[in-house]
């Protein structure tokens, strides 16, 4: 054995590595280091009908070709994809987020990949940056890092589409979305981001990317702003969607 293999073993003997999706253990020499065999033979991607504006799972008395709350309001971005259903990611996302494992963001980002590879690669290519919702510095320092930044890199690393993480940044600390109800929601995000680098996004299309996608009041506000500072198209691409 390498010196690294042997690093990488006694490393997963004492962190042993958990799927993503399952969290189950995944042996040690596993070709792939995010997804089981169990889980990679069949990924949970949103395969249903999808409203066409948010990308949510439409639900059977949705008969439209937008989901009832797109038909109710008017949302500021042009269109959302959505990779995983929330609760199939929901506990790997909390081991991203709340556990401070980085590393699980690049397995993440290669399903993300896979997914827009399979349905959408064309549309997707011709995003000409791909943009993280910001966090507060505050958060920052706390976690360590900005998830959907690591999301963003490894997505810019796999595609060859540029990243900038400092076209749009965020100067209010807002409460965690959570909490609160859509209407609080709402009011909690308005005032939050401002675009740092209006030339570079001026007559670009850009692809917002997220970790969860709730009622899309913060994606909203984030597409609202791009829009305002030149952008000519804005979308989303979110991991997983409520
Ligand atoms: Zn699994
Ligand atoms: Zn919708």
């Amino acid at each position: 054995m390498k010196k690294n293999k042997i690093f990488e073993f006694i490393k997963d003997l004492l962190f042993p590595r958990k799927c993503i999706i399952c969290g189950e253990v995944i042996p040690f020499g596993n070709e792939d280091k995010y997804v089981c065999e169990t889980c990679r033979d069949n990924i949970p991607y949103i395969n249903v009908k999808v409203c066409e504006k948010c990308g949510r799972p439409l639900s059977e008395n949705e008969t439209d070709k937008y989901c009832l709350e797109c038909t109710a309001k008017h949302r500021t971005f042009d269109k959302c994809y959505a990779v995983f259903p929330y609760e199939v990611v929901r506990e790997g996302i909390k081991r991203f987020k709340f556990d401070n494992i980085e590393n699980l963001g690049i397995g993440f980002s290669k399903l993300m990949f896979d997914y827009a590879k399979k349905n959408f690669m064309d549309e997707f290519l011709n995003f000409d940056y791909l943009v993280p919702i910001p966090i507060h510095e505050k958060r920052r320092k706390e976690r360590g890092f900005n998830q959907t930044e690591v999301l963003v890199k490894e997505l810019s690393k796999l595609s060859g589409i540029p990243y900038d993480n400092e076209i749009l940044l965020r100067h209010k600390q807002t409460k965690p979305q959570n909490s609160l109800t859509p209407k609080e929601r709402k009011d909690n995000i308005k005032g939050a981001f401002f675009v740092n680098k209006a030339d570079l996004i001026e007559n670009k299309k850009i692809l917002i990317v997220d970790d969860i996608f709730t009622t899309g009041s913060t994606v909203e506000e984030a597409a609202k702003e791009l829009y305002k500072n030149g952008a000519v198209n804005v979308c989303v691409f979110t991991l997983s969607i409520t």
